[in-house]
């Protein structure tokens, strides 16, 4: 079931990150969107989102705003956007988020995001001399120093932004780490870089075997020694709630079913953003919201019904694994080949096995 709807309300981007699995893997699609979604078609989303909750009862619809970088949209759009979201969805709408690069977060976007009561969704990748070298801008300067002075103006508006950070295997995970809790920061996750089979030589080549783990491993032994209940670090915790029992959040382990779709500004009901990595187009549905609803999906999109209504079955190496009740195989992206499509292990399988076993033994937990 779908659970929440990731709008891109701005399709391009005022950086230009080298790994962004948006502008910089292997789709091009995103040069045919329009720079920003119009009225109409946020208001058909608002209306297909709003009809999918009535179907369905009690049902909430969790709104991200998107892109590319979605501040570009200005102020008071993104004011004008909020309010219509509300008063079109009324309490069909559980929240609204907004994933920024940061950079943009002058005193007029704040004091909308905080009128709002948006949540913010914050990309940093380190101290300067790390976020710097690949969060850039089209002039290739480091970002670094604008997202800084936009986490101490939300900051200083009250709102602490939920931070997403991509690991990097050619850096010290630790550093990071550290860097993150002197910057006071106390909702973190780590994302593992978004590669193919088919590309991952091309991307990490260079890389130690086993180079997320590397990365990963010091950060969860910091994490694990600072003992602060007031910091979440994932994949950390949803990690340790799965080998407890219980459910992680997210799409990255434990193959679950998608619970959202991506809108893009022309309106395309699109596959999860991420498999752009994979080759271009294949995140594209033919479904439209001016002309279709979510309910199409299963009719009209074999792929994305798959995704959020059935799922993909694991591979023989994964449906063997003593790991797959916690891993799931990984991320559907990292699956993918042109040979295979998604019937492989995780581009990160080593990683993967690493990380849990460390996690495992340090916390005193055995295999099941
Ligand atoms: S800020 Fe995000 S969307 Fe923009 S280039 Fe970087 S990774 Fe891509
Ligand atoms: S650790 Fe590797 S083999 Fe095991 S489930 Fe994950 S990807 Fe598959």
């Amino acid at each position: 079931m779908i659970h929440q709807v990731i709008l891109k309300i701005a399709s391009r981007c005022n950086l230009n990150c080298s790994y962004c699995y948006l502008y910089n893997h292997q789709d091009s699609s995103w040069k045919e969107q329009p720079k920003f979604i119009t009225d109409h078609v946020f208001d058909r989303t608002l209306e297909v989102i709003r009809d999918y909750c009535r179907r369905r009862t009690a049902h909430q619809v969790a709104l991200v705003f998107h892109g590319g970088e979605p501040t570009l949209v200005g102020p008071g759009r993104l004011a004008s956007l909020s309010a219509r979201a509300k008063l079109v969805l009324g309490r069909s709408l559980a929240s609204i988020t907004l994933q920024t690069n940061g950079t943009r977060l002058n005193e007029e976007m704040v004091d909308v995001i905080a009128r709002a009561g948006i949540s913010v969704g914050f990309s940093l990748d380190g101290p300067a001399h790390i976020h710097d070298a690949t969060r850039v801008t089209h002039a290739n300067l480091g970002s670094y120093s604008n997202a800084i002075l936009g986490l101490e103006r939300l900051r200083h508006a009250g709102i602490e932004p939920a931070v997403l950070c991509v690991v990097n295997p050619y850096v010290s995970g630790e550093e990071i780490y550290r860097h993150f809790r002197d910057i006071g920061l106390r909702n973190i996750t780590f994302l593992l870089p978004d590669v193919s089979h088919d590309h991952k030589l091309s991307w990490y080549s260079s890389a130690s075997s086993t180079p997320v783990a590397d990365y990963l491993t010091p950060v969860f032994d910091s994490w694990f020694r600072d003992d602060d209940p007031d910091v979440v670090v994932r994949p950390f915790t949803d990690l340790i709630a799965s080998m407890m029992g219980g459910n992680g959040e997210g799409d990255i382990f434990g193959n679950p079913l998608q619970t959202y779709v991506m809108v893009e500004t022309d309106g395309s009901i699109e596959a999860l953003d991420t498999l752009r990595v994979c080759y271009s187009g294949i995140t594209k549905t033919k479904l439209n919201v001016v002309e279709h609803t979510f309910d199409n999906i299963q009719e009209l999109n074999p792929m994305l019904h798959r995704m959020i209504n059935v799922g993909f079955p694991l591979c023989v190496k994964c449906e063997q694994c003593h790991e797959r009740a916690i891993c799931g195989g990984g991320y559907l992206p990292h699956r993918y080949s042109r040979a295979r499509e998604f019937d492989n292990p995780s581009v990160w399988c080593e990683d993967i096995k690493s990380l849990l076993q460390h996690m495992r033994s340090a916390i005193g937990l055995m295999a099941t």
